[in-house]
C-alpha cells in the first residue's frame, strides 16, 4: 500500500465479502443504489466513519484508516484515493531498458508546471493509473482533461476500470511440454486458468477470467485475483499444471520450468531448421535429423535436401510421416529433446536400410534451438557411434543457438470495458463503443496502446510490461482494477455526447486535481513515456 496521504493508514478496514455487495461490475445482481453524495448505508454507522462508494463493496472506514482494498481512506473525515496519479512525460524513458524513470510524488497545485499550461499541454499525459473512480460510473470521469496536439483540441478522459470480465493471456517461449491443453492451471492449488492453444514456438495460458474470480467458490477467486494481481503488476506467480510442469512466470522475464530458468525460444520447427539451415550442412554431413515435438526434420528426404542433390541416407525414423522428410508424432511431448521425452536421440531411429545407408556415414541429430546435439558416424554394421563434431558442424549448432532469441513469459491484460464504465465518459455510452470501432478514438491502459478487439463491446487487450509498474489493483468483490483512457479530438467527443462541462484543462489539473474531491487522489508523480509507447494522443488515427 502506498503510504502517501496518511503513513499511518496502515490498518484496513474489515469487511463480510460474503454479503449483498460484493457483486462486480458485470455481475448479473444489479449494483446498490449510490447516491451523488454518498449516504450512510445503515443507521448504526459510526459517526466518525465514511463510505467509500468506489466500488460495490461500500466500505464503512474509520478515521486513519484504508477500504479493504488499502486504495482508500478516511483521511480526517475525507475519503481520499491512497496513491498519487500517474502522469506521463513525452520524454520517453532510455530505449535500453525501457523503464521509466520518475520523479518525486508532488501534491496538486504543488508544481511549477502549474504555471506553464501550453508546454505542459503538450508534455503531459494524465493516465488512469491511481485516478480513482466510482461504482457504478454515475459521474462523470474524474480526469476529463483537454490538451493540445500541435493546432488540434484533444481530450483525454481517464478512469479506473473495475474489471469482472478480465484475463490474462501468458505466452511462455518454449518448446518444453507444460502441461496438455485444456489442462488445469492452479496457483496454491486452487483452478486459476488452463493451457490454451500452443502457439509457434510457444506455450499459451488463459488465467484468471470471470468464472474462476466470482463463479467457484470464495478461496477461489481470492487466489485467482491475487494471481492477477501479482501477475499485472509484473510480480513472479508460481504455478502448477495438472499432469504438467511447474512454473515460475513474470512478465518480461525468462520462465521457470520445473526449477530450470528457459534460455531458447526455439529457432523453428524440425522442418523449418532443416529449410533454414540445409545449405550449411551440404558437404559436412550425409544426413542431419532435427529432432521436434512438432516436426522433426530429416535432410535428405526433404525438399531442401532434394534441392541440393543429396541422396537418401536410409536412417528409419518412428513416428508418423507427413510429408517427405517431416515426421509427426516421433516422442511423447516432454522437456527433453526438442519438447520431446528424449534424452537419447537414437530412441526415435528405429535403424539404417542396408540398401541405402554405408558404413563410415556422417550423421547429425540436434534440437531446434541447439541446446541438444550429437555427432555420429556409422560402424560397418550400421550402427551409429558417436565421434568427435567436426568443427565446421559444430558451428552450424552454433548458429541454430544464434537465432534462438531469449525465450520469455509475455503477459497481455484483457478485458472488458464496454459496461457502466463509458457512462464516465458520455451520456450515451454507445456513441464511445461506435467511436472507437469508426477508429475516432484511441484506447490507452496506463497509456500504453490497447488492441481492441473487433465485434460488440470494448474488449481490450494490452502488454503489461508496457504499462507503468503497479497499475493494477484489486477490489475485494473480487474484480481487477485497470487504467484506461480515450483520447479523441474535442470534436469527436462533443459528437458522442461527452460530458463537456467536465473537461478541463491540464493547467487546471494540475494545479487543482481531479474534478471531484470525494475519493480523489492528492497528489500526483510522474513517469517518463515507455520508449515502446508513442504518445497516446499523437497515435493513429489522430495522426490522419
Ligand atoms: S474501492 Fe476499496 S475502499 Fe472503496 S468500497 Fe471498494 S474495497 Fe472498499
Amino acid at each position: 500500500m502506498s503510504s502517501y496521504g496518511n503513513p499511518t493508514m496502515t490498518e484496513h478496514t474489515k469487511v463480510d465479502f460474503g454479503a449483498e455487495r460484493v457483486d462486480g461490475e458485470t455481475a448479473s445482481t444489479p449494483g446498490p443504489t449510490v447516491l451523488e453524495k454518498a449516504a450512510p448505508r445503515s443507521e448504526r454507522m459510526a459517526s466518525n466513519k465514511i463510505e467509500c462508494n468506489a466500488c460495490p463493496v461500500l466500505c464503512q472506514i474509520s478515521e486513519g484508516r484504508t477500504g479493504a482494498c488499502d486504495r482508500y481512506a478516511n483521511a480526517q473525515g475525507r475519503l481520499i484515493r491512497v496513491d498519487p496519479v500517474v502522469f506521463l512525460s513525452r520524454a520517453a524513458a532510455s530505449s535500453d531498458t525501457g523503464e521509466s524513470s520518475t520523479n518525486a510524488t508532488v501534491a496538486f497545485g504543488a508544481s511549477s508546471e502549474a504555471h506553464d499550461s501550453a508546454q505542459a499541454e503538450e508534455a503531459l499525459f494524465v493516465t488512469g493509473v491511481g485516478a480513482s473512480s466510482t461504482y457504478p460510473d454515475y459521474k462523470p470521469a474524474p480526469f476529463i482533461v483537454a490538451s493540445k496536439l500541435g493546432d488540434v483540441d484533444m481530450i483525454t478522459v481517464v478512469t479506473e476500470g473495475i474489471f469482472s470480465y478480465c484475463s490474462f493471456k501468458v505466452k511462455i517461449d518454449t518448446d518444453r511440454f507444460l502441461g496438455p491443453e485444456q489442462s488445469n492451471v492452479r496457483c496454491q492449488g486452487e483452478i486459476v486458468g488452463h493451457v490454451t492453444t500452443a502457439e509457434y514456438g510457444s506455450q499459451m495460458l488463459s488465467l484468471g477470467g470471470v468464472h474462476h474470480l466470482t463463479g467457484g467458490s470464495k478461496k477461489e477467486g481470492r487466489v485467482t485475483c491475487d494471481m492477477m494481481l501479482a501477475l499485472g503488476n509484473k510480480q513472479a506467480v508460481e504455478l502448477s499444471i495438472d499432469g504438467g510442469a511447474n512454473l515460475v512466470i513474470r512478465a518480461g522475464a525468462a520462465p521457470i520450468v520445473d526449477g530450470v530458468e528457459e534460455q531458447r525460444m526455439r529457432v523453428g520447427c524440425g522442418s523449418a531448421t532443416i529449410g533454414i539451415f540445409a545449405k550449411q550442412w551440404f558437404g559436412h554431413a550425409d544426413e542431419v535429423v532435427v529432432v521436434d515435438d512438432h516436426i522433426t526434420g530429416v535432410l535428405t528426404e526433404h525438399q531442401a535436401g532434394r534441392c541440393l542433390g543429396m541422396t537418401r541416407s536410409g536412417v528409419k525414423i518412428r513416428g508418423r510421416k507427413s510429408t517427405p522428410g517431416r515426421y509427426f508424432q516421433v516422442a511423447n511431448p516432454g522437456t527433453g529433446w526438442g519438447g520431446t521425452d528424449i534424452q537419447d536421440p537414437l530412441a526415435i531411429v528405429e535403424g539404417f536400410d542396408p540398401a541405402v545407408a554405408k558404413p563410415g556415414m556422417r550423421l547429425l541429430m540436434v534440437s531446434t534451438t541447439g541446446e541438444h546435439a550429437q555427432w555420429y558416424e556409422l560402424d560397418q554394421h550400421l550402427v551409429p557411434r558417436i565421434a568427435a563434431m567436426p568443427d565446421a558442424v559444430r558451428r552450424t549448432v552454433e548458429r541454430i543457438g544464434e537465432n534462438c532469441e531469449p525465450s520469455l513469459a509475455t503477459v497481455l491484460f484483457l478485458g472488458g470495458a464496454g459496461g457502466s464504465l463509458r457512462a464516465g465518459a458520455t451520456e450515451n455510452p454507445v456513441l464511445l463503443t461506435r467511436a472507437i470501432k469508426q477508429k475516432l478514438v484511441n484506447v490507452t491502459c496506463g497509456g500504453a496502446p490497447a488492441y481492441v478487439w473487433p465485434g460488440g463491446g470494448i474488449t481490450v487487450m494490452v502488454d503489461v510490461s508496457r504499462m507503468p509498474d503497479r497499475s493494477f489493483g484489486t477490489v475485494p468483490t473480487p474484480a481487477i482494477v485497470a487504467p484506461i483512457e480515450f483520447t479523441m479530438t474535442y470534436g469527436a467527443y462533443r459528437d458522442l455526447g461527452g460530458h463537456l462541462d467536465a473537461v478541463r484543462s491540464l493547467e487546471s489539473v494540475l494545479a487543482n486535481g481531479p474534478e471531484h474531491t470525494e475519493g480523489a487522489p492528492l497528489a500526483r508523480r510522474t513517469l517518463a513515456r515507455h520508449a515502446d509507447n508513442p504518445w497516446p494522443p499523437a497515435m493513429p488515427p489522430m495522426l490522419g
